[in-house]
């Protein structure tokens, strides 16, 4: 028999699983499920970037690539990171299979067993189990009782960093609230990082889906440059989540470390995808903008919607997610909504926010109306 490691016990398998195992279930059934739980864009991806893709397996872009990414692409990110504020190099990137390889590769990078990794709750779910991974201990700081925003945690999140804390993870617009952390938020993060000595991870993978607000690029404030990894990837602007594709970019000096591991694990990313990321940054604006139209009118269409129904959210601001109080455990309150209303959610519980659901409103307008009247009709609403 197999003797598993300690590092693989300590973590679940995804808490999403069930509600996606449950939704599948019922469809097998013939049940006609509204699939509220899903974490990308609904949209194709735009046919530029396509036919940069065939047009890269055509011209026999099929070998591995230098293990951190293809030039033109690491040159084309440092561009976008630049006009972030960011002051990034090409050298200074590593191109990823998704970003969430490169968060992997970058937690494992930093943090040692029994390291302090401090993570803004409700977090998104795979932070919590790449830290575990790792052998660090998590500290948790709940933004729940300030609608999801940090600025008004920054005095919870002061007492609870010091110098023994390794890592902070801030991800802004967030995955699951659709927070997007104010520039003073992010100034506080800066100060406290400084002052004990602690890296940061700025997961900004849904800073292009914003209503309304800039957002603000952690590294590119005053003091951060060497202590920040930004993450940042395709999957979301560009709906490309089945290409794989993310970077990372941090000093030069962390990228020769992270380097190490990306080598000697993925190789590198898949090599005609990366000509299809060139096509991305360098001429794929429209799609994007159209994108981000269609998820501001259906978050306010949500909103509204739920409104009507007596439901208040704290509006989000980014990415195509908002938190629904349920006044119920909200397992139950999930199963229930499959189970009765046929609609499928992720319970908070999942991001540790007992008493929510995370509805993705990367679905057709009409959609969301159904979902919102069955569950109004389930008296689930
Ligand atoms: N970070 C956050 C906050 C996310 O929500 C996701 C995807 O759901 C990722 C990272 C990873 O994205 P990908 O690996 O598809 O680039």
């Amino acid at each position: 028999t197999y003797d598993f490691t300690d590092r693989i016990q300590r973590v679940e398998p995804s808490a999403t699983l069930a509600i996606s195992n449950l939704a599948a279930e019922k469809e097998a059934e013939g049940a006609d499920i509204v699939d509220l739980s899903v974490g990308e864009p609904d949209f194709d991806t735009p046919e530029p970037i396509v036919e940069a893709g065939k047009a890269a397996l055509d011209a026999g872009h099929t070998g591995y690539t230098s293990s951190n990414g293809i030039p033109d692409l690491r040159d084309a990110i440092a561009k976008r990171l630049r006009s972030n504020g960011i002051d990034a190099e090409s050298d200074e990137v590593i191109v990823t299979p998704g970003a969430k390889q490169a968060l992997y590769e970058t937690v494992q990078t930093l943090v040692d067993d029994g390291d302090e990794v401090v993570l803004l709750d409700p977090a998104w779910v795979s932070y919590e189990a790449m830290v575990k991974l790792a052998g660090g201990e998590l500290t948790r700081i709940d933004l729940a009782p300030h609608d999801f925003q940090l600025e008004p945690a920054l005095d919870e999140l002061e007492a609870a960093v010091s110098a023994d804390t390794e890592l902070l993870v801030v991800n802004s617009p967030s995955n699951p609230t659709g927070a997007v952390f104010s520039e003073a938020a992010l100034e506080g993060v800066r100060d406290l990082a400084v002052e004990n000595d602690v890296s940061v991870i700025a997961d900004e993978i849904y800073e292009r889906i914003t209503y309304g607000v800039e957002p603000t690029s952690l590294a590119s404030l005053d003091g951060m440059a060497d202590r920040t990894v930004t993450i940042n990837g395709f999957s979301k602007a560009y709906s490309m989540t089945g290409w794989r594709l993310g970077y990372l970019h941090a000093t030069e000096e962390l990228v020769s470390q992270a380097g190490k591991l990306h080598s000697h694990s993925v190789s590198c990313a898949t090599n005609f995808v990366q000509h299809a990321g060139v096509e991305a940054l360098e001429s794929v604006e429209t799609e994007v903008t159209e994108m981000r139209d269609a998820f501001e009118s259906r978050r306010d269409l949500l909103v509204d919607l739920l409104e009507e129904h007596g439901v208040d959210v704290a509006v989000p601001d980014g990415a195509f997610y908002m938190m629904i109080p349920v006044d119920a455990d909200d397992q139950a309150w999930c199963e229930a909504a499959i189970e009765q209303a046929h609609v499928a959610c992720v319970p908070g519980s999942a991001f540790n926010a007992a008493g929510y659901a995370r509805i993705s409103y990367a679905a057709s307008e009409s959609r969301l109306r159904e979902a919102v009247e069955r569950l109004a009709e389930n008296d689930l609403l």
